[in-house]
């Protein structure tokens, strides 16, 4: 099987783990589901609220130059209109003359490939021109994307043609009050972003903090997507924690590069190998309207690399059309230098779905044991939902009191649950597809003799034996050995 096979297998895998084990459900399910919307079960949600509270320790409360902030998502329309979303938020959208089937115009690729019999073009839908030529087996002659194509009858992946594109805004829309009408229209927020733009004056004059310095938050944001998919990755609806760092036009390149490294460094410490990390400078094509240079940090995901951030440059675009279109003056006057200028800003955008999705990928991992296949998620023990499983034995009225005296003592301390049903051996296999770092595993022994437990560690599943006295001091030894 060839690797990319395995990967994706891998994939089907993790999103059947995750349905069995409470991550993470079709939302709606019960209604055939709702198409690229998910809801987190009671494991998920966990991951998914360390994963936020990791990002904001480190961006936001280990700091003394980031404040937070949480806005609301519905935002005076005008917010859009400077932000240049009105305008510009589109993809273009292509479809499929045979099936109907819309594709985003920048994700079709037209190949001339060489089978064994002859040369021919087909279409395929993939994110870049590299992922493109892995799906194709046969030797490619040339690739080029759909918009670059010149061909009049441009082919669609489903064997019909596509139509000319046409450009689909992905701003939800909805109205406020009773009436349905244009004056009426507010908009779902595309991305968190613009209410720390709006904010600036707010939090600047309130903190009374010099330049430089960020806003920072955490919160939901909508995108009508064309084409949603690879399980998270890719959603209609899903969350963001962003911050903007305002700095000083001269000293824009420096921070640039600090977050790019700082964002990058913040995966690695919660466990995301180094090789499946990359820094990925954008082309100057790509770049936004806002943006005077980005670079993203992708992860390889089992179907290929995709972004989990980017770390844009907007220089003073925002500040400046959010000051022409309110008239509200969003300069800044650095005293120290008696200079009035309008702040640059670098802001790292972080998706925290595909960023726990990235987290679920890298941890999940099967081993061949002598008597199964031992699946496993090998989570960071800060993002593993439950950190300690307390498991008696047996169902017995002395091991259970003697057990929930040892679960109270951790569950104050640690994310800890109680599991005393089934064999010992299954509630193993569940707590290591949870991904939980240790279990302290009470017998008889422990009750009647040696007053001494089991702690066993979900990697290397070695077991030792510690007395309840020592147990707190082993445990923290054992978590900072992952
Ligand atoms: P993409 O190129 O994948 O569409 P983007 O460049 O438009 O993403 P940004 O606007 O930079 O994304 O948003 C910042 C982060 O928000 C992304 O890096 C990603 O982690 C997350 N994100 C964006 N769109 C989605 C989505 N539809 N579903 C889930 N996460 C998303």
């Amino acid at each position: 099987m060839s690797k990319n096979n395995y990967r994706l297998e891998e994939l089907e895998k993790l999103v059947s783990l995750a349905k069995r084990r409470g991550i993470i459900f079709p939302s709606s399910e019960i209604y055939g589901g709702l198409s690229s919307v998910w809801d987190y079960g009671p494991i998920g949600v966990e991951i998914k609220r360390n994963v936020k509270n990791l990002w904001w320790k480190s961006f936001v409360s280990e700091r003394d130059d980031i404040f937070g902030i949480d806005a609301s998502i519905l935002m005076h329309p005008d917010v859009w209109k400077a932000s240049g979303h009105l305008e510009s938020f589109s993809d273009p959208l292509v479809e499929c003359s045979l099936t109907g089937k819309r594709y985003r115009e920048d994700h079709i690729f037209i190949l001339e490939i060489e089978t064994k019999k002859e040369n021919k073009i087909i279409a395929i839908e993939a994110s870049d021109k590299n992922e493109a030529e892995k799906l194709v087996k046969e030797k490619i002659i040339s690739i080029i994307p759909l918009i670059e194509s010149e061909s009049k009858e441009n082919p669609s992946p489903d064997g019909g043609t596509l139509s000319d594109p046409r450009n689909f805004n992905l701003m939800f829309k909805t109205f406020i009050g009773p009436v349905e009408d244009s004056s009426s229209t507010v908009y779902l927020r595309p991305e968190t972003a613009q209410a720390m733009f709006v904010n600036f004056l707010n939090v600047l004059n309130s903190s009374r903090k010099k330049i430089p310095f960020g806003i920072a938050q955490q919160g939901k944001s909508f995108r009508n997507e064309i084409t949603p998919g690879n399980f998270t990755f890719r959603t209609r609806e899903f969350e963001q924690m962003e911050m903007e760092f305002f700095c000083s036009p001269d000293d824009d390149e420096k921070w640039h590069d600090y977050w790019i490294q700082f964002s990058l460094d913040w995966f690695k410490k919660y466990g995301i190998r180094e090789e499946n990390l990359m820094i990925r400078k954008h082309e100057s094509e790509e770049l936004p309207h806002y943006s005077k240079a980005s670079s993203d940090i992708d992860y390889l995901f089992p179907w290929s690399w995709g972004e989990l951030e980017t770390i844009s440059n907007r220089t003073d675009y925002d500040l400046k059309a959010h000051s022409e279109l309110s008239g509200k003056d969003l300069s800044y006057f650095d005293q120290e230098n008696n200079k009035r200028f309008t702040p640059y800003v670098i802001e790292p955008a972080m998706g925290a779905d595909r960023s726990v999705l990235a987290f679920l990928c890298d941890a999940y991992c099967e081993e061949e044991t002598e008597k199964e296949t031992r699946t496993l998620l090998k989570l960071h023990p800060e993002i593993a939902p439950i950190k300690i499983a307390v498991l008696p034995l047996s169902r017995n009225e002395k091991l259970s009191e003697y057990s929930r005296n040892i679960f109270d003592r951790l569950n104050s301390l640690y994310t800890t649950q109680y599991d005393d049903t089934q064999s010992i051996g299954r509630r193993y296999r569940r707590q290591d597809e949870v991904g939980t770092p240790l279990c302290v595993t009470i017998d008889f022994e422990s009750v009647e003799e040696d007053d001494s437990v089991t702690i066993r560690n979900r990697d290397t599943m070695e077991q030792i034996r510690v007395s309840s006295d020592k147990l707190l001091e082993a445990i923290n030894d054992q978590l900072k050995s992952f």
